[in-house]
């Protein structure tokens, strides 16, 4: 087929030694010590890492732009600029010792795939977008995937700019920043038609690496429900208060983590369960402690499972409100989807013609596409991680599984943009 021809001559393109040179490069950017990365949305480091992908497209001679919220886009014109552009991309903040990989992947792929086209000769008909989201990770400014969140337009960006990181500086404060260092670029609007999103990402899992299956088709990102709960007691001397007085909200805390842990691993042995923030106020030795302020993450496939867990949350913290008050905030709902089974049909078959091995996969964790799917038919391709391991400063890729997934992303792009003009 004519079509395969070149789909396969983009693929041959992909330059392996560049992508992991690119990945190395961006990987001493934020680099901690154990060899992971701290990079932080509108941070330093951030900025050092946006300012060496717009060294790397400049020199493409790509389109460059941001917007209001500063996520970072990178334009390979096609044949017809009228049409909507094919886009892929993800991010290149971390979480704190993060990976080298998470995120950072998924762009250096994108722009290796517009370079390969660029040294292949053709001129894709649809243009194609490389994006770098802001703010995945949600690391400094919870909650998480606000650049696509605010570009499909599921959240304001009013609503982003008054979130605070801890130590009081503002999204808004910290933009400022971002956007008078990049003040030369042009800045586009949110939203606008899509023709396809395709995301390139590591599994974050073990599937793939256990299956030794270089490319994952994904099927579709399993539901997530976040909350912030605050316990408040009373201050008091560790010593002379009688303990029947007391309003302790460390206790009363470990007592609503103890039973929520307890009912949701009895009912939901498949749930994941996290709570990764905890804080205590005064936080001293000698005495009674009046605040307590703890995450809670859920996530399942089944929405009714999420919705059933969420229940009895509340109605655990409700029933431990005797001495101390306890709030639940829920600050972030993301529904399971599944992605078009056209679009993981067209990336399967690219994987075929490159004879690259692929298998369908669903991702448990939570990535842009997930906004992305509610804009254009989106979808993703996943390479292993080592054992796994994600979020953590052993996160580690082999070389050729990211060129391999690269090559199928390649295949992928060239084969949406040039499709049937509308
Ligand atoms: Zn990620």
């Amino acid at each position: 087929m004519l079509s395969d021809t070149v789909e396969v001559k983009v693929a041959s393109h992909v330059n392996e030694h560049r992508l992991w040179d690119r990945l190395m490069q961006l990987a001493k950017i934020g680099a901690t010590e154990s060899g992971g990365v701290s990079r932080f949305a509108l941070s330093e480091e951030e900025s050092l890492a946006r300012r060496l992908l717009i060294e790397w497209a400049l020199e493409l001679e790509l389109e460059i732009s941001t917007d209001d919220i500063s996520n970072l886009y990178f334009r390979l014109n096609g044949r017809n600029k009228q049409t909507a552009p094919v886009m892929s991309g993800s991010h290149i903040d971390s979480q704190p010792n993060g990976g080298k990989f998470d995120g950072t992947f998924g762009v250096v792929a994108a722009l290796e795939v517009l370079q390969a086209i660029r040294e292949s000769g053709t001129q894709p008909a649809r243009s194609i977008d490389v994006v770098v989201w802001l703010n995945e990770e949600g690391s400094r400014f919870s909650p998480g995937m606000m650049g696509s969140d605010v570009f499909v337009g599921r959240r304001s960006l009013d609503d982003c700019l008054t979130v605070k990181d801890s130590k009081g500086v503002s999204v808004a404060e910290a933009l400022e920043t971002t956007h008078s260092e990049f003040h030369s670029l042009p800045r586009r609007s949110f939203g606008g038609a899509v023709c396809h999103y395709v995301e390139a990402h590591i599994e974050q899992g073990p599937l793939l690496d256990t299956a030794k299956i270089p490319v994952g088709v994904v099927t579709g990102i399993q539901g997530s429900r976040r909350f912030r709960i605050r316990v408040i007691g009373e201050q008091a001397h560790a010593g002379t208060e009688p303990m029947e007085n007391r309003k302790d909200a460390l206790f009363t805390a470990v007592d609503v983590i103890q039973e929520i842990r307890s009912q949701l691993m009895n009912r939901f042995p498949d749930l994941k369960l996290t709570m990764g923030l905890f804080e205590m106020l005064p936080n001293a030795p000698s005495v009674v402690p009046s605040s307590v302020y703890f995450s809670i993450d859920i996530r399942h496939p089944k929405d009714s499972t999420l919705a059933e867990s969420q229940r009895i949350i509340d109605e655990i913290c409700h029933s431990n409100q005797n001495k101390c008050e306890i709030e639940v905030n829920q600050i972030a709902v993301s529904k399971s989807l599944e992605f078009p089974n056209r679009i993981r049909k067209r990336i399967t078959r690219c994987a075929e013609i490159l004879n690259i091995g692929s298998m369908p996969i669903y991702s448990m964790a939570g990535h842009d596409a997930r906004q992305m799917h509610y804009h254009c038919p989106s979808g993703m391709i996943f390479v292993p991680c080592y054992k796994g391991i994600s979020h953590s400063d052993k996160e580690a890729c082999e070389s050729s599984d990211l060129f391999m997934g690269t090559q199928v992303l390649a295949a992928s792009l060239i084969d949406m943009a040039n499709q049937q003009l509308k």
